[in-house]
């Protein structure tokens, strides 16, 4: 007969510095200056923001920089309404994906402009493939969140 050992859930966090290197660190001064860059895959022409060294289709380096567009389209969203170590703001929020104009893969980001605080409203504004702009922080430090957030158009 298996003995049954007791468990306890609990959490563990590890907090860590990761650096960005040459690839982030000239993506994120962009964001400071109210610009998306991307890079684009000499083999499959894709353009993969945010930028990226390499293509993970191709397994090929990725050495030109491209400022992309910052409108897009929504792809695909998610309404959170609850808190959770390491969420990128207060809930409730939206993080989107985003296809920007004239790129390849969606970004990862929020959508705001709108209010949050009923879902069902939100449920009747926000829908795949809304046109969606980006909207910047007055102060920007050289972090994602200085995009603060992607609104419909
Ligand atoms: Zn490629």
């Amino acid at each position: 007969m298996a003995k049954e050992y007791k468990t306890l859930k609990t959490e563990i966090r590890l907090p860590y510095e990761l650096s960005y290197g040459p690839v982030w660190t000239r993506f994120f001064e962009g964001m400071r200056e109210k610009k998306i860059y991307g890079t684009k895959c000499e083999k499959c022409g894709r353009i993969l923001v945010p930028a990226r060294s390499f293509c993970p289709r191709c397994f090929v380096d990725t050495n030109a920089w491209v400022e992309v567009a910052q409108t897009g389209k929504l792809t695909a969203w998610s309404y959170i309404n609850y808190r959770y170590f390491g969420m990128p703001t207060e809930p409730p929020f939206i993080g989107a994906l985003i296809r920007l104009d004239g790129t390849d893969v969606d970004f990862l980001h929020l959508l705001g402009g709108i209010d949050l605080a009923d879902l069902d409203k939100v449920r009747g504004i926000v829908h795949n493939g809304m046109q969606l702009k980006a909207v910047w922080q007055e102060e920007r430090i050289g972090h994602i969140l200085d995009l603060e957030h992607f609104a419909p158009v």
